[in-house]
């Protein structure tokens, strides 16, 4: 099926052999295809929540992940709340899961960070016993597999995937698969009920995009520097602003279709990069997250520095010398609700560094990248 704005219609003769696919990795029961992970989040909350009040519906998101996870939870009148990570990981694990949850829990989403897919097993098993749904999200890990050998998205009652920029395929669209009924059943009326404000239009939403994220950027500096004063609390004012970002319905079927059978090269041309960056920098004051090599998908390559109070100066002299290295993964909680304390997000956070792996560079780029960071890390 795709979201067609105001209701659902049938999957596009284009999307067949990709909706085929996915059913058939995860065992699913459907596609719905939209247009961003963050649409099918926002579908996944409100299969969720049904006709629950409000207030009464929590779910639990990773404190390390991308803030759409939680921006989508809000639209969709579920409270988020949030678990702390592995601080060698940044995946949230059972224990971090259990010590968010209450009766008002609903949900919990476990996000590929990353494209790692450790320790998913016991959280499903966790959610299945209490009657929790499990969102799986894989956004940053599309073709990843599981300790087991299954699939990321196998495992989750729904499983959202991203092909936006940023991701592994980088087309457009989004996907929300219903793994386990009751789900599936459910999903025309609650497209039907909650879908696109009708005023909607592409332009503004890309320059409301644009604020979104310069908002974002500038509340992160004021988090690093610990100037906790009123940041949140005008954040969550001004939120609403951005009513029905990254909502909108997938805009070309034919442009994923065409890029579907490129999944797999496109990991290798990453792992090569991630193996070639592996092998410049071991050795250095840093801890290289190597979990790419068990799941098969690095979206990004990441390492966590041991100089956390140097990390924005290193990270200006890197690009300085051209690369684009990015530490914006700042803990969601501070944004959302600093009361969910998340000691270890924090400290994974101040330690982080992404670089590019996709096809935007190469390995000679990525060589005279690696070189850069090993000639300005502090000694
Ligand atoms: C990018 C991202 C999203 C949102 O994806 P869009 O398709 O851009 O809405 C959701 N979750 C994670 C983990 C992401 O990295």
């Amino acid at each position: 099926m795709i979201v067609l704005g105001k209701s659902l219609g049938p999957t596009p003769k284009d999307l067949e052999g990709p909706e085929a696919d996915l059913l058939e990795q995860t065992e699913g029961n459907s596609v719905i295809w939209c247009g961003s992970a963050t649409a099918a989040l926002f579908w996944a909350y409100r299969i969720v929540r049904q006709d629950e009040e409000e207030a009464n519906s929590e779910v639990i998101i990773p404190a390390i992940g991308c803030d759409a996870v939680a921006h989508a939870a809000l639209q969709a009148g579920l409270t988020p709340r949030f678990a702390d990570v592995d601080p060698q990981s940044g995946l949230i694990n059972l224990a971090t899961v259990e010590a968010r949850a209450n009766e008002k829990t609903r949900a919990v989403v476990f996000i590929h960070l990353f494209g790692q897919t450790a320790q998913i097993a016991p959280i499903a098993e966790w959610c299945h016993r209490h009657g929790v749904t499990l969102i799986e999200d894989i956004a940053q890990a599309q073709g990843a597999h599981l300790d087991d050998g299954r699939p990321a998205g196998s495992v989750g009652d729904l499983s959202v995937y991203s092909f936006n920029r940023t991701k592994i395929l980088e087309c457009g669209g989004g996907a929300l698969l219903t793994r386990t009924e009751p789900f599936g059943d459910i999903v025309d009326d609650i497209v039907e009920a909650f879908a696109l404000p009708s005023e909607f239009n592409e332009e503004r939403a890309a320059s409301l995009a644009l604020s979104y994220r310069n908002l974002h950027h500038a509340l992160v500096t004021l988090f690093r520097h610990r100037l906790h004063t009123a940041p949140w609390q005008l954040f969550l004012s001004i939120l609403p602003a951005y009513a029905g970002l990254g909502l909108a319905p997938m805009r070309d079927p034919s442009a994923l279709s065409e890029s579907w059978t490129g999944v797999s090269p496109q990991l290798r041309r990453r792992l090569e990069k991630a193996e070639h960056y592996s092998s410049v920098l071991s050795g250095g004051p840093w801890t290289l997250l190597d979990s790419w090599r068990d799941s098969g998908v690095c979206w990004r390559y990441s390492l966590l520095v041991d100089f956390p109070d140097e990390l924005v100066k290193f990270s200006e002299a890197v690009r300085k010398d051209g690369f684009h290295v990015s530490n914006l993964y700042w803990p969601l909680n501070d944004f959302f609700r600093p009361g969910d304390v998340c000691p270890a997000a924090d400290r994974f956070a101040r330690r982080i560094v992404n670089l590019r792996v996709d096809d935007s560079v190469d390995l000679q780029w990525v060589d005279r990248c690696a070189h850069s960071l090993l000639a300005n890390c502090p000694r």
